[in-house]
């Protein structure tokens, strides 16, 4: 039964005022939520009714109900994680996306979502100077863009020894070595585990969070075999990015397969400044990254670039007779993600690129790097700040004396809602993490956080 229009425009029309009041919320609301989870789910829980519920009073209960429960995630002051905010463009080309309600695994089933995305993948390439005739995927986020680029490195690593790990599984395989920085994010090793590759070897890293490229080499020479090199371009603590050239040298030395954990940090590709960062990262075969962190592009949306065409198909598609595939081009989207049935989640991605031009991407990106460089340079003057990493990037991490305090500022920060930064270990301290990644963030956010912090530092002397 088809519902009458009329009940998509009643139904439409009421999300969009709810969603155009949480928007206009936002520069005024404080940003962490008023309620826990478990407050919330009282609202929500309980045994299904037997009896359905009127499509508009549902929207009404929903927007009414989950707001206390909301982090305002997409406010220029939230600097928690690395977390994105969504633009204008993106969002309502998200919008779009459900309406069409496009199934975008095929070309010849969904032409117009497959265009796009194919179109925002040739962008991408371009923007980041990856190689032209890499694949590009998209998938839910960066932990599934690292996931699909190691199931092909695998395939071909395997294939390459001899082994055809589509027929014969792992049972029996040549030992596959993964090697990756002590820093690396730890959704790498999620990977890992979900290809039957257990932990990597770690290859120390130094006080930035940097593989050594030396240790890179010396562990590679004292094994031997098919082997990964995992190496990272952003460290979720001082944005880092790795040594690619040295580190790429001694890894194709050895035949490694390269694959690059760009989840935040391969947007710096896109700005020439920024050159000493990402410097060589192009000589990997293999990088993944996040469209929903410093793109600001709507969730899900993740990035896979693959440059071995022919291991990432066999590795991550599949073929049914009941699926017709071009026998042509530039291949299936099913082919290059995980997923076979999926929302066309490539198409906001394309609405942020175009919205924003290649000079907005680059503008958006160095402009992220700056603020937080200038909140790293007005707290060097607060009498207690330290400033624990060098600030190359979007990454910023503090400590306030000993871990006590610094705890104790941190938990006053989460609490006053003016803005909001978490709390982390590294290098065996307590730290105050700072992200900046939303792309509304501006000199008036930076202020604010300035003054929270000190305000966190009053309160807690
Ligand atoms: C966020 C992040 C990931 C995981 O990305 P998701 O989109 O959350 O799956 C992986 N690596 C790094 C460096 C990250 O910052």
């Amino acid at each position: 039964m088809w519902a009458d229009s009329g009940e998509y425009e009643r139904v439409l029309g009421r999300a969009a005022e709810h969603a155009k009041a949480w928007l206009q919320a936002l520069p005024a609301r404080q940003v962490r939520p008023s309620k826990t989870a478990d407050q919330v789910n009282s609202a929500f829980g309980g045994p299904l009714p037997a009896e359905g519920m009127d499509p508009e009073q549902l929207i009404d209960f929903l927007a009414r109900n989950a707001e206390p429960g909301l982090m305002a995630m997409q406010s220029g002051r939230f600097f928690g994680w690395v977390i994105g905010g969504t633009l204008p463009s993106a969002m309502a080309a998200d919008w779009l996306v459900s309406a069409w309600d496009q199934n975008t695994g095929l070309r010849f089933a969904s032409p117009a979502t497959a265009a796009i995305e194919q179109a925002a993948g040739q962008w991408l390439l371009e923007l980041l100077g990856l190689p032209e005739g890499s694949d590009v995927g998209f998938t839910t986020g960066a932990s599934m863009a690292n996931f699909t680029a190691l199931a092909a490195a695998r395939w071909r690593q395997l294939e390459a020894a001899g082994w055809d790990v589509n027929a014969n599984g792992l049972n029996g395989a040549p030992v596959l070595r993964v090697l990756a920085g002590a820093e690396r994010h730890e959704s790498l090793d999620m990977a890992l585990r979900f290809l039957g590759l257990g932990a990597p070897e770690v290859v120390p890293a130094d006080a930035q969070g940097r593989i050594e490229a030396a240790a890179l080499r010396r562990a590679l020479e004292s094994g031997k075999g098919p082997a990964i090199v995992c190496l990272q371009a952003g460290n979720i603590h001082s944005g880092a990015f790795d040594p690619f050239p040295e580190a790429i040298a001694a890894a194709k030395e050895h035949d490694a397969w390269v694959h690059v954990d760009g989840a935040f940090g391969l947007w710096a590709a896109a700005v020439p400044e920024l050159r000493p960062l990402w410097d060589g990262v192009a000589l990997a075969d293999s990088w993944g990254t996040d469209a929903h962190k410093t793109l600001n592009a709507p969730y899900d949306a993740g990035i896979v670039v693959v440059r071995d065409v022919a291991a990432l198909r066999p590795a991550i598609g599949m073929h049914a007779e009941y699926l017709p595939q071009e026998d042509h081009g530039p291949g299936d989207p099913m082919e290059k993600s995980p997923e076979l049935s999926r929302r066309a989640r490539g198409v906001p991605v394309w609405a942020a690129l175009r919205a924003l031009g290649a000079d907005g991407v680059r503008a958006l990106v160095a402009g992220r790097a700056a603020c937080t460089a200038d909140l790293a340079a007005r707290l060097a003057d607060v009498p207690g700040v330290e400033v624990l990493n060098d600030v190359v990037y979007t990454q910023l991490s503090l400590a306030f004396g000993s871990d006590a305090r610094t705890r104790a500022v941190t938990e006053y920060i989460m609490a006053d809602g003016r803005v909001w930064m978490s709390g982390s270990r590294w290098h065996g301290r307590d730290i105050l993490r700072v992200s900046v990644s939303n792309w509304s963030t501006d000199s008036d956010d930076i202020d604010t956080s300035v003054q929270t912090i000190r305000d966190a530092l009053a309160a807690t002397a």
